[in-house]
């Protein structure tokens, strides 16, 4: 099934609840980019906003962390309701335990690379994610332009999840469009 994840950072943060009403009305899931500046060169937001969009949204939040040490605000997460999150796997030198300590919260767990990763660096920890995050842009910023070769890292990825029997979703990030959705 495709579900249609928009990023908040796209929205207007002077009129936030109007974004969070079309994400509500016309889309499946939140996807909520977490940057602190030192993992990724930007700031994007932190608690307050995700709070108040938790605060507002019927559909599930899905965060996606591009910060240092992420496992130190897993419970934090959990707290606020979140119901999928995922960090980027050179973001910890324990990214097992991580995943498994999200699980332990009940809440979905999930692996992020950028496009200069090998696809395969994923492969031992597959069994422990419920979704996978390929970045078809450099995390970081808003608004790039789809990396084409995303295609055959989803078909290698896919092509590794079932031959290892898992159910683990395909999340594409960054430079999706009407133009390249289907
Ligand atoms: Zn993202």
């Amino acid at each position: 099934m495709i579900q249609i994840a928009p990023s908040m950072l796209a929205a207007d943060f002077l009129n936030l609840q109007k974004d969070v009403d079309i994400v509500n009305s016309h889309a499946d899931l939140f996807h909520l980019d977490i940057m602190d500046g030192v993992f990724v060169p930007n700031i994007s937001y932190g608690f307050p906003v995700v709070e108040a969009i938790a605060g507002a949204a019927h559909k599930p939040l899905d965060v996606h962390l591009m910060i240092v040490n992420p496992e130190k605000y897993i419970d934090r997460f959990a707290r606020i309701g979140v119901s999928m999150l995922s960090f980027h796997l050179n973001a910890t030198d324990k990214p097992a335990q991580a995943l498994l300590h999200i699980r332990e919260t009940g809440m979905k767990a999930g692996l992020v690379i950028n496009p200069d990763m090998p696809v395969e660096t994923l492969f031992p920890y597959l069994q422990l994610c419920d979704h996978i995050i390929l970045m078809s842009v450099f995390a970081g910023f808003g608004g790039q332009r789809f990396i084409e070769e995303t295609y055959d890292r989803i078909r290698t990825l896919k092509a590794e999840i079932d031959r290892q029997g898992l159910t683990v979703e395909i999340e594409v990030d960054g430079g999706v469009s009407p133009a390249n959705v289907e």
